[in-house]
C-alpha cells in the first residue's frame, strides 16, 4: 500500500478488491449503456444485486468521458459512480475523454457530498488503454481536482493485479507524487 498527502487529501493505492471497499463510493468502469459488463463492472453489479442494473436501466446511458450515480445497494459503499472510459484507439482524443472520466467522477461525487472514493483502473481491461499511458493521467488528474476541490478527502485506487498496482507506483514517482 502507498498513501501520499495532497493538500487536506489523502491519495492511495492498494491492491484489491473494489467490490469490498467500505467508502462513500465506488466508481465503475462502465460503458454507454451502463449495462452490467465482465471485468470490474461484472463484479460490481453481481455484488450490488439486480438493482444496481434496474438504476442504471432506468438512467438509460452515459457518453463516453461522463459520469452518472446510483445507490449501492448491497455494495458496502453507499454509492456506485459510473465513469465511462474511453476505448483505446491511439487517437490524441483518447487521454482527454480518459481524464474526464476521472474528473467528472471526482465533482459527481463532491456534488452528493462524498468524501471517500475509490476508482478501479479505468479503460485499462476490456478497453485496452496501456497501463503506463492510463495512469499517470488517472493520477494527475485526481490529483488536480483534490488540489482544486478540496472536500474530496480520500482518492483510493484500487489496483486489482500486480502489474496494474507497479504502474501506478512508477507513474506516482514520475509524477513526484511519492517523495
Ligand atoms: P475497461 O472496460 O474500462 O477496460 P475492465 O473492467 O475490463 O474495464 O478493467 C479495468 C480494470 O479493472 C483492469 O485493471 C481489471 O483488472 C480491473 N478489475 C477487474 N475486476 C476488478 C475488481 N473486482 N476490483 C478492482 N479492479 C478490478
Amino acid at each position: 500500500m502507498m498513501q501520499f498527502k495532497i493538500g487536506l487529501a489523502t491519495l492511495e493505492l492498494i491492491r484489491g478488491n473494489i467490490v469490498e471497499q467500505d467508502v462513500d463510493a465506488i466508481v465503475n468502469a462502465a460503458n454507454e449503456t451502463l449495462a452490467p459488463g465482465g471485468g470490474v463492472s461484472g463484479a460490481i453489479h453481481r455484488a450490488a444485486g439486480p438493482e444496481l442494473a434496474e438504476a442504471c436501466a432506468r438512467i438509460g446511458g452515459c457518453p463516453t468521458g461522463e459520469a452518472r450515480i446510483t445507490a449501492g445497494y448491497h455494495l458496502k459503499a453507499r454509492h456506485v459512480i459510473h465513469a465511462v472510459g474511453p476505448r483505446y484507439s491511439g487517437n490524441p482524443r483518447d487521454a482527454e475523454l480518459l481524464a474526464s472520466a476521472y474528473r467528472s467522477s471526482l465533482l459527481l461525487a463532491e456534488q452528493h457530498g462524498l468524501q471517500h472514493i475509490a476508482f478501479p483502473s479505468i479503460s485499462t481491461g476490456i478497453y485496452g488503454y496501456p497501463l503506463d499511458e492510463a495512469a499517470p493521467i488517472a493520477l494527475a488528474t485526481c490529483r488536480d481536482v483534490v488540489q482544486s476541490h478540496s472536500e474530496i478527502r480520500l482518492v483510493r485506487f484500487v489496483l486489482f493485479d500486480e502489474e496494474t498496482f507497479q504502474a501506478y507506483v512508477r507513474a506516482a514517482q514520475n509524477l513526484g507524487l511519492i517523495p
